[in-house]
């Protein structure tokens, strides 16, 4: 998980969207529920409906695929644990999918490698032209800089040079990696025993969380590799196609977990944002997916967008401001291991994520 925006942009802007709230935001969390109502209660029968006849998610399941890959070690760029946890993905993926796409390049000299489960819709022996994108970062970070990391309170500050990082304390990213993906593989089983109606790629970037998300003025510099890669070269494999839109999963299976409206995928895609709120609340899962409550990042979804994709982000706050106690308290330390995560959280986001990919007509 990339660090969080909100904190760092100039000016008044977003200033509303972490401490306190802006205007808008307020007004619209007095109103979700008319918007939600009306819709559900359209939805949610057809939904039921998909939902009897379809396999089920199972999180614990996905959660097996969490402690899988913590169990490779740290998977940050470079090391081995990332080369191991490659190959798990892959032969993963390929019982799974249709077809298995690995876009391979490097960094600085570090090979790194997105890999993409295509699955054609119900019924066709061929790729979608507009099918539904879905992705996670699998690689972790290799320092414990995040603000509740002890960590980082000692000895010789981090710095990023041209040789990389001056000091490794990488942490094991259960949810900060290995969460998201785990809901992916267990919805690669899910479209593999029933495809859905639409077109599904399922696409684990790499090169998320390695660099150093404050320079470039921001911009980051080794940060988000493998979304930029994506969504620089997706278009030279008609495999893809033209994605009709994404979801992003990113440390999603923290205990307690919140997931607040994202401000970024609100303005990018505000169908599809609206579209899953409303699915988790359908689902019962309104105390987790809160459209009263948002919040701001750069992540993966950034790049996509940036390259026409409408993408959505669901993902734990990082642990400042209005989110210091409720957001992931985890984030970038060497506490984030699968005992701080749980298969209920999968669960629900998988169920969600199932309902909106199963209910796509
Ligand atoms: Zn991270």
């Amino acid at each position: 998980m990339p660090l969080v925006l909100i904190l760092f942009l100039a000016g008044g802007l977003w200033a509303g969207c972490q401490s306190g709230r802006a205007p808008a935001s307020a007004e619209e969390a007095r109103n979700p529920p008319a918007v939600s109502a009306e819709v559900t209660q359209v939805r949610r029968p057809q939904g039921e409906l998909a939902r009897e006849s379809r396999p089920r998610f199972d999180g614990e399941r996905a959660f097996v695929h969490l402690k899988k890959q913590c169990a490779f070690g740290p998977r940050y760029l470079g090391s081995r644990g990332h080369a191991e946890c490659r190959d798990y993905l892959v032969t993963e993926m390929k019982k799974y999918a249709d077809e298995v796409v690995t876009q391979d390049f490097s960094y600085r000299g570090m090979p790194l490698s997105n890999i993409a489960g295509v699955f054609y819709p119900a019924g066709s022996e061929k790729p979608a032209a507009s099918p539904v994108l879905l992705l996670a970062h699998w690689d972790t970070r290799p320092i414990a800089d995040g603000p509740n990391a002890p960590e980082n309170r000692r000895g010789t500050p981090y710095r990023y040079g041209p040789r990389g990082w001056n000091r490794l304390d990488p942490i094991p990213g259960a949810s900060d990696g290995a969460s998201g993906v785990a809901v992916l593989l267990e919805l690669a089983r899910l479209f593999h025993s029933k495809k859905p109606s639409v077109g599904v790629v399922i696409l684990l970037v790499d090169g998320e969380d390695y660099g150093d998300f404050q320079a470039n003025n921001r911009k980051g510099e080794g940060v988000f590799l493998g979304s930029r890669y994506f969504a620089q070269h997706y278009r030279r494999n008609p495999v893809f196609g033209n994605p009709m839109y994404g979801i992003l999963l990113d440390m999603v299976g923290g205990k307690n977990l919140l997931i607040p409206r994202e401000e970024f995928s609100q303005q990018y895609a505000p169908g599809t944002n609206e579209r899953v709120f409303r699915i988790a609340q359908a689902l019962g899962y309104g105390r987790i997916f809160r459209w009263d409550r948002s919040h701001m990042v750069e992540d993966d979804h950034v790049p996509l967008n940036e390259a026409g994709i409408p993408t959505i982000d669901l993902l734990h706050p990082l642990p400042f401001g209005e989110y210091a106690t409720t957001g992931y308290v985890h984030w970038h330390t060497l506490q984030d291991v699968p005992e701080n995560c749980s298969a209920q959280s999968l669960q629900a986001v998988g169920d969600v994520v199932a309902e909106a990919i199963y209910s796509e007509r």
